[in-house]
């Protein structure tokens, strides 16, 4: 079935991310996974190519272009070279990060942090999850306490996507222990705030280029200047900032399973065994048609999606319907697809393998499946 989301300005985009892909993402992103650490030049050539922080506006060295199908673009052009380390670096700055930049901060605020992230040479990270509170939000124990000109930050975060990279970080910490929802409030704390540590650079099963850290707050002291929007509003703008990570983690989602089904379908023409091609026995061409059907009916659901944000029009529980949906999609295909390639599926050269343990996480971060299906529940019966 054809695609119609994409119009000819997106197409050559595509030609764009591609060849800089190809050039500077693909022949090294083997050495950036064994090294655990991805080259910070890249980010700034990437920003310099516009592979992302496209929204930021021009004043401060974007180009001002809200269209999230550029994105989805990005997102297919890593997935067919199967970086996803770095893709899940460049999705962090502008599905995470990014807009609480854009939309909570002053004019000061915006000259003091844009430029830089606009041209890559600022990484950003965003803290929310604690040792003892992931799913649960409320249970955050990071506290600030305002001190005159400044807050005393005290506190742990954890499974920080970029921590140890991050330049500048979008903190959550309660403000106000009796205050309920209303107690917590954002900070950016900046490296080399007094009192700001990183901890251990964590191991994890996949993603190996993308660092994921522990940071710690002991009597950190942030400037009042880097409150972000109101005190208090924490929780509220995370909750209205939170569809964008859903649709960021839906739109790689689709993109890989897109791209390792591809590679599949050429892979079981190609794999002969009992002198024939394995896509002609009629259990493969099953699993590949099953496959091809979920992916092109998810495709619909994901376009849409896009479309809608794009409009300002994505509805919260349309967006957790998404990332639940299409992050279990990715982690069945995958999978598949990996069975099908028989033993070489599970050898790290190949694509499938790599994705395999890449993809793990996908239902997990961005808030769980069962998260998601928590709240489209609560609003179907409400
Ligand atoms: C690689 C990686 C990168 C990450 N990056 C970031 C980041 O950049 N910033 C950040 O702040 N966080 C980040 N996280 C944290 C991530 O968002 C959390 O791990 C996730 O939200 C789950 O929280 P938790 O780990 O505390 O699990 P828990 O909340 O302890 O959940 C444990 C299990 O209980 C289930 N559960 C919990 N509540 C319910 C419920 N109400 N109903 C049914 N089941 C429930 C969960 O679904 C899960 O299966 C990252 C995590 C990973 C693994």
């Amino acid at each position: 079935m054809r695609r119609a989301l994409y119009e000819a300005d997106h197409e050559a985009y595509r030609e764009t991310v591609r060849a800089f892909l190809e050039r500077e993402v693909a022949p090294y992103k083997e050495q950036w996974d064994e090294d655990r650490w991805i080259d910070r030049e890249v980010f700034k050539k990437a920003a310099a190519a516009g592979l992302y922080a496209l929204e930021i506006g021009e004043e401060y060295g974007g180009s001002g272009v809200h269209d999230y199908r550029f994105r989805m673009v990005v997102c297919e052009e890593v997935a067919r070279i199967n970086a996803l380390s770095f893709g899940v670096t460049i999705s962090l700055q502008d599905d995470l990060v990014l807009h609480y930049l854009l939309d909570l901060t002053n004019d000061e605020q915006k000259h003091r942090w844009l430029p830089g992230y606009a041209s890559g040479d600022t990484i950003g990270a965003l803290a929310m999850t604690e040792p003892g509170a992931g799913s649960d939000l409320r249970g955050i124990r990071t506290s600030a306490v305002r001190d005159g000109d400044e807050w005393v930050v005290n506190g742990q975060k954890t499974f920080i996507s970029s921590g140890i990279m991050a330049d500048l970080v979008v903190l959550v910490a309660r403000t106000d222990p009796d205050a309920g929802s209303r107690g917590f409030s954002l900070f950016v704390v900046e490296s080399g705030t007094p009192g700001f540590e990183r901890g251990r650079k964590l191991e994890k099963i996949g993603l190996p280029g993308q660092d994921t850290a522990e940071l710690f707050f002991s009597d950190a002291r942030v400037p009042h200047a880097n409150l972000l929007g109101e005190e208090g509003k924490g929780l509220q703008y995370l909750m209205s900032h939170l569809p964008r990570e859903r649709l960021g983690v839906t739109a790689k989602s689709m993109a890989t399973s897109r791209a390792i089904l591809d590679l599949t379908i050429d892979y079981c023409k190609q794999r002969r065994a009992f002198d024939q091609a394995v896509a002609d026995f009629q259990h493969v061409r099953f699993e590949l048609a099953e496959m091809q059907t979920e992916v092109e009916i998810a495709e619909a659901y994901v376009d849409r999606s896009v479309l809608a944000y794009n409009a300002g029009e994505l509805d919260p529980i349309d967006a957790a319907k998404g990332k639940w949906y299409l992050s279990e999609l990715q982690k069945r295909v995958v999978d598949r697809c990996l069975q099908l390639h028989g033993g070489y599926g599970y050898m790290t050269e190949y694509p499938v393998a790599k994705a395999f343990v890449d993809t793990r996480v996908q239902t997990i971060y961005g808030g769980t499946t069962e998260i998601m299906k928590d709240l489209i529940g609560r609003a179907i019966v409400r």
